[in-house]
């Protein structure tokens, strides 16, 4: 008789910890649930611990209940310095270490952040990876984000079934800090797109052709890219500006970019006017606003005059 095999799904990794419950977290702990994993989530605001626990996750007050129960964690948090405090900070995963656990962080963060991370973790037995996302809050609460991954082959194996859950399409990119830096280079082209659809949408408008005619026009060209075909069909012509992206986190990496750009040391002209004209923003644009509102840029007054 054939031993049947063991499906290792049903073995390992059952429990999972979502650690960062906001616009994204939210939707991957549920999608998560969906596909068949206990959730332990937790974050730092309480409101938004019990409206998740209110949606059906077990949610916990603390990192340390979160390690206590979880076979992989996912860290969904705003900025490099947050990850490293939950990750390495008093409280923080490393103190509450758990031989063989691996942490996906599915933040934008800096790829330098996460591969010193990876260091600290595997001095205690532990491992990290990359997986940074794209897709929105609705992507996340289908499952369908796209993710590009920073990961040893072995820990991208062990850890796909559960990354299956939350994602359409996962690219291996390669190893630890690989995914950070891939994320990074995609939002740069976002930033810059719409910066760049904002002026040329104004120049054709003065120029007496209307928007809706223009993109038609242009998407059926090689000038389209994801900002003309999606985010003005979807966010900006119809005034909703509701990707659930807001100007704060796109700022934040389009900094990360020009921290990037420097740290390998290079010069690059055309991508830090962009990083100017993003840092300029905040002068009009709030940081709560949706992201898409950058096509308004030099369209308002500034809020110190308003
Ligand atoms: P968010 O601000 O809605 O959520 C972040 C959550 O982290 C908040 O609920 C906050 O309370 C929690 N948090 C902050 N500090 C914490 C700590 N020390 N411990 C535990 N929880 C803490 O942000 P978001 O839009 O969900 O984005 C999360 C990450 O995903 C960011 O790095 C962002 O750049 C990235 N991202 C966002 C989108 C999007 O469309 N929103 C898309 C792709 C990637």
């Amino acid at each position: 008789m054939t031993p049947t095999q063991p499906n290792l799904e049903d073995i390992f990794m059952k429990t999972i910890g979502v650690i960062g419950l906001g616009n994204m977290g939210r939707g991957m702990a549920l999608s998560l649930q969906r596909g068949g994993y206990e959730v332990v989530g937790t974050d730092a605001s309480s409101e938004t611990r019990a409206s998740l626990a209110a949606e059906g996750v077990t949610v916990v007050d603390t990192v340390a209940e979160v390690m206590a129960k979880v076979e992989l964690v996912v860290l969904s948090l705003p900025t490099a310095a947050i990850v490293s405090e939950v990750v390495a900070g008093k409280g923080g995963i490393i103190e509450n270490a758990k031989k063989g656990v691996i942490v996906v962080d599915t933040s934008t963060s800096h790829p330098d952040t996460t591969r010193a991370l990876a260091k600290q973790l595997h001095a205690v037995g532990m491992r990290m990876m990359d997986a940074p996302v794209s897709g929105g809050p609705k992507g996340a609460i289908t499952g369908t984000m796209a993710m590009v991954i920073g990961a040893s082959d072995e820990d991208f194996a062990e850890a796909e079934p559960v990354l299956k859950a939350m994602s359409a399409k996962r690219v291996h990119i390669g190893g630890v800090g690989a995914g950070h830096v891939a994320k990074i280079a995609n939002n740069l082209f976002t930033a810059s797109h719409l910066l760049v659809a904002g002026e040329v949408t104004r120049m054709a408008a003065a120029a007496g052709v209307p928007v809706e005619r223009l993109l038609q026009g242009i998407n059926a060209g090689s000038g389209r890219s994801f900002v003309t075909e999606h985010s003005f069909p979807t966010w900006v012509m119809n005034g909703k500006f509701d990707s659930g992206f807001t100007m704060k986190l796109m700022r934040k990496d389009v900094r990360l970019s020009q921290e990037l750009t420097s740290a390998v040391g290079l010069d690059l002209p055309l991508t830090k006017r962009v990083a100017e004209l993003w840092a300029e923003s905040s002068q009009t644009i709030g940081d709560a606003e949706d992201f898409n509102r950058i096509v308004e840029l030099g369209t308002r007054e500034s809020k110190a005059a308003a």
